[in-house]
């Protein structure tokens, strides 16, 4: 993908208008006597790029699409752009952008056909060709859909969710099955429509994903919010001991230590100068989630233990 910025001016209002793009209260949805989502409070402000982060069968899904308006809540207030997405009419979606993955449907259309086809259901629309460029699909703008490659065709869904440009777009997984550079270009995408002023909600599996993009990160697990934060801070991140480690007669030494700026002047005054293979290192975000999880999993089979 280009990192061509998306380009048509930016229109959407910023935080003056009504701070909230997404108002979650008390949220629950069951399928049978599964509780998929338990009671779930979110607020995600306009212009932020908030990212939903669980383990699969956490309920990402089931909330999201309760936001898009495509499944039914069974409790809880919900407020999307200043509606009910359960009773939102033409006008409240045209202003939302969705990233579906396209059908075959349309297999014999071509890139071009379809993004100006699309375009024609908004009444702001992007300018088509800046769309194509903005996700990098430029030379494959005449192939027909049935000639592009997975990432490629992932690419014309992401096209697609924000050709309408959208005040909150919905990406869910969006860089699943990109390569390496695909992923950074998309990176830069999803920088400049958030400078434009579109909010984002995002899921992913991938946390360096949501730690390069995310102003703020939920995570969510069996339903429940367990952790709310900027990527920085998630799980008291900064608050962890920092653990050094350096390189001393022949061996690698750890020490563990509230204070590692002072730790490391007192060391290079030891050393005199250059301290060997030295690093500070604290909890990755893929860590601290990690053990979000596991307590959440520990808690859960601790329960079935006790009721059995
Ligand atoms: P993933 O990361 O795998 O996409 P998710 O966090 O999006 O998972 P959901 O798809 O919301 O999870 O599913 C939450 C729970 O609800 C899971 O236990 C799932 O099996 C169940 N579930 C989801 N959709 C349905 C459905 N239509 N009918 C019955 N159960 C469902």
């Amino acid at each position: 993908m280009a990192t061509t910025p998306a380009t048509t001016p930016a229109t959407h209002p910023g935080p003056a208008r009504d701070s909230h793009a997404v108002r979650v209260r008390g949220l629950r949805k069951s399928y049978g006597d599964k509780q998929a989502v338990d009671g779930i409070d979110l607020d995600i402000e306009r212009g932020e790029v908030f990212a939903l982060l669980g383990p699969n069968g956490a309920g990402k899904t089931t909330t999201v699409e309760i936001l898009e308006g495509y499944r039914h809540r069974d409790g809880g207030e919900v407020d999307v752009l200043g509606a009910d997405p359960a009773s939102a009419g033409r006008s409240w979606r045209s202003r939302i952008g969705i990233v579906l993955q396209t059908s075959n449907e349309n297999a014999e259309l071509t890139v071009e056909e379809m993004v100006r086809h699309f375009a024609l259901y908004y009444p702001g629309s992007r300018d088509p060709d800046e769309v194509i460029a903005a996700v990098g699909l430029e030379e494959k703008r005449r192939a027909r859909m049935r000639a592009l490659s997975g990432g490629q065709r992932r690419r014309l869904d992401v096209a697609l969710g924000i050709v309408g440009n959208p005040e909150l777009l919905f990406l869910d997984e969006p860089t699943t099955g990109f390569d390496p550079q695909a992923r950074r270009d998309f990176w830069d995408l999803v920088r400049s429509l958030r400078s434009d002023g579109t909010t984002i909600l995002l899921t992913t599996h991938y946390l360096d994903e949501a730690e390069q993009l995310a102003d703020r990160v939920a995570v969510i697990a069996s339903g429940r919010i367990v952790a709310l934060d900027t990527p920085e801070r998630l799980g008291g991140r900064m608050a962890h001991r920092a653990r050094v480690r350096w390189e001393e007669d022949g061996a690698v030494r750890e020490e563990s230590t509230d204070a590692p700026t002072r730790f490391v002047v007192d060391l290079a005054g030891r050393f005199d100068g250059e301290v060997p293979g030295l690093q500070v290192v604290r909890p990755s975000l893929e860590d601290v989630y990690l053990s979000l999880i596991g307590d959440v999993e520990d808690a859960a089979a601790e329960l079935a233990r006790s009721t059995r």
